[in-house]
């Protein structure tokens, strides 16, 4: 098939989804390292995890052999209201940057939350709701997980009980209000309804609240209330399985293009997304059948990657999660609240961070206002306004197609767009407004973060 004949969009048919699930551990031939109990130290045991999360999503969670979980039919029946998600051309955007390299991403903002998040977000409802349980907890951070969830929770008819960072809460009334409409109750995080949001806002009143604070607290309220479980939006195993359905529609709809992808490029929060858009290409890159050139994408303000130490640490402030060897800035790192987006975890997860380690993918940090300046152009090209996470990975497509520029080379670039950014309207308006800054953590504001890690030689 000749270049030009690619559509703007390519959309699989209903009946070419993905029936399965692909985990991407089952081909590392280095596994990410088990999560550990922080009393003593030893690797979890399905067991120990079961009173936390429900029962077949443990099971997900430790199977590191398993390479492919079937969907099961109810959640493909929820994915039909929403996937295929396009992969686009971006013919737009190639021209604007007058490139030769060409531009694809995979949209992920097409459903009321806005993100890729609903895809975990229904599965995780789905078989919380299999066990017959009441309901779930969760944190939420710039609030499109927390969206995600009650969506799925509204569907299933689960309760759905949110801690959102406080300044999301007090900067994103409107996620709040989306979340209310769904029938979930959310809570500013820190809160006085737990212990170890008492004990946070005691040791530091005013702060503005982090993921890892607000996860304590769901993860408390979930172990003390009977017939409830925590979920958790990203970093874990299990969400990127569920995730993997981006990467396998995305390389689907490429197999019937007859093209391959060269770079693939997504921001790395918890790594949900990108564990997903790449799963089957990394599953071929682990087993020698292709090569291709990943990229992670990450704030400068919250560099896990590429300023993080890869070691044992909490995933929560509060210091009552698992232990979880990743890239991480420390569980009390607080990114500085003049950072815009999502992408604030300290952590990162345990299989892109062991796929990091051994040299499969590369991970690059980018600055708030060079982001934007991406995010704007995109939106003034490509018409979609993106969310700030996602405009991470646009900036770095946009760099790497210039590059292409310079060097006359002709790549294929893909990059998620994992969502669109109609609620992150006051971060555009701090950019229009020529008010945004660039905050980037000094060695020294990160050795206080290093300086609580767990000491622990695994
Ligand atoms: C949550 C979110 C991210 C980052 O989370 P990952 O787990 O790293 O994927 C990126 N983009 C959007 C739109 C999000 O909502």
């Amino acid at each position: 098939m000749s270049e030009n004949k690619v559509p703007y969009k390519t959309y699989l048919e209903e009946n070419e989804i993905p029936k399965a699930w692909y985990n991407l551990r089952a081909d590392m031939k280095v596994k990410p390292a088990p999560l550990l109990n922080p009393g003593t130290g030893k690797p979890l045991t399905a067991e120990e995890l079961t009173p936390i999360f429900c029962e077949e999503l443990v099971k997900q969670e430790l199977d590191n052999d398993t390479a492919y979980f079937p969907i099961p039919d109810d959640i493909l029946e929820f994915y039909k209201m929403y996937r295929p998600s396009p992969l686009v051309r971006a013919y737009c955007l190639e021209k604007v940057l007058d490139t030769p390299a060409k531009i694809y991403y995979k949209f992920e903002g097409n459903n009321t939350s806005g993100s890729h998040k609903l895809n975990s977000a229904i599965a995780q409802a789905f078989y919380a709701k299999k066990q017959g349980l009441k309901g779930v907890t969760t944190e939420t951070g710039a609030g499109q997980w927390g969206t995600a969830l009650s969506m799925a929770c509204a569907y299933l008819g689960l309760d759905c009980k949110v801690f959102m960072v406080k300044i999301s809460y007090e900067q994103k009334p409107f996620r709040r209000e989306v979340m209310r409409t769904y029938g979930a109750s959310v809570t500013p995080s820190p809160s006085m309804e737990t212990e170890v949001g008492r004990k946070i806002l005691a040791e530091h009143p005013g702060t503005t609240g982090s993921l890892g604070c607000a996860i304590s607290e769901a993860v408390e309220v979930a172990t003390k209330n009977p017939g409830y479980r925590y979920v958790l939006g990203s970093v874990l195993n299990q969400v990127l399985l569920h995730q993997s359905i981006i990467g396998l529609e995305t390389k689907a709809a490429f197999d019937k293009l007859g093209v391959k992808p060269d770079i693939i490029i997504g921001c790395a929060g918890g790594g949900s997304n990108l564990g997903g858009l790449i799963a089957p290409f990394m599953g071929e890159k682990l087993r020698g059948e292709a090569d291709y050139r990943i990229i992670a994408v990450e704030p400068a303000s919250c560099p896990s990657f590429t300023r993080g130490k890869f070691a044992y640490d909490f995933c929560d402030t509060g210091m009552i999660c698992p232990l979880a060897k990743m890239y991480t800035l420390g569980s009390g790192f607080i990114p500085s609240p003049n950072h815009a987006g999502g992408l604030r975890f300290h952590g990162m997860s345990t299989t892109l961070s062991q796929l990091y380690h051994d040299g499969f993918m590369e991970a690059r940090a980018v600055e708030q206002t060079s982001v934007f300046e991406a995010a704007e152009l995109f939106a003034r090209s490509e018409g979609l306004l993106p969310a700030p996470e996602s405009s991470h990975a646009i900036r770095a497509a946009i760099d790497e197609a210039l590059r292409c520029k310079e060097t006359g080379e002709e790549k294929n670039i893909l990059f998620g767009l994992t969502g669109t950014g109609y609620f992150d309207l006051k971060a555009y308006e701090q950019y229009n407004d020529g008010k945004m800054t660039d905050y980037i953590p000094t060695d020294e504001d990160l050795a206080k973060g290093f300086a609580g890690l767990p000491k622990i030689d695994a």
